[in-house]
């Protein structure tokens, strides 16, 4: 017989152009157990983002309020913006089970590593500063400058990658997301998640 558990909590990082976001897609098709937090974020939506599916597109007034009513498990300024994650998104589907994907930067990762002591967070990395810059070029509609800062803020965000528990070199896309994959099995293994999971089975075995 087996006891529901408690869900886990992954955070996961990267540089802009890593190549992150399309293997959270990949990872959550695959996964119905798996689920994403969706963010709040003062930022305006990109096309082909939607209010709900890819954050919360709120005012800074809004934003602000949020933060004095205690509502965000953890929020930092990433660049020009205001981002956070609200705990309402995350604590009711850890409850029901599911593992949660936080999708966050370095700052939120320090925060919510004080907060969740055995949180598992992955950082992923490009697989060469020429990959990288063509990732950022995009279609080659923006300007040198807006490119050039794009690399400065990979680079900022890259400096953090040993702070996290696993570095991941997205250099094949299939190989990175079985990466991911395999470290969500294997989280699901640890002890205490065994030991409630199974629990009738060892008291039976070492009765
Ligand atoms: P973007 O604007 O490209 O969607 O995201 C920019 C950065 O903000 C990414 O590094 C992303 O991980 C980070 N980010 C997105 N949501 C949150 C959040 O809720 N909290 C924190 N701390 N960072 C976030």
């Amino acid at each position: 017989m087996t006891t529901a558990t408690h869900g886990n909590l992954f955070i996961l990082s990267s540089p802009s152009g890593a190549g992150k976001s399309s293997l959270i897609k990949a990872l959550l098709t695959k996964h119905q157990d798996i689920k994403m937090s969706v963010s709040h974020t003062t930022r305006g939506p990109r096309p082909g983002e939607n209010n709900g599916e890819h954050y919360h597109f709120v005012s800074e007034a809004d934003f602000n309020a949020l933060i004095l009513a205690d509502d965000f498990f953890e929020w930092a300024k990433v660049f020009d913006n205001y981002y956070g994650t609200s705990k309402a998104a995350v604590a009711s589907q850890l409850d029901a089970g599911l593992d949660v994907f936080l999708d966050i930067d370095w700052q939120g990762a320090q925060q919510v590593r004080k907060l969740v002591p055995d949180v598992k967070t992955i950082f992923i990395l490009p697989p060469s500063q020429q990959e990288l810059e063509n990732r950022l070029n995009g279609r080659g509609q923006d300007s040198q400058e807006v490119i050039a800062k794009r690399m400065a803020q990979a680079k900022s965000e890259s400096s953090h990658y040993n702070e996290f528990d696993y570095v991941l070199v997205n250099d094949d896309f299939d190989t990175t997301l079985s990466q991911l994959e395999h470290i969500v099995i294997a989280a699901r293994m640890e002890l205490k998640a065994q030991q409630t999971r199974h629990g009738a089975l060892i008291t039976d075995l070492l009765r």
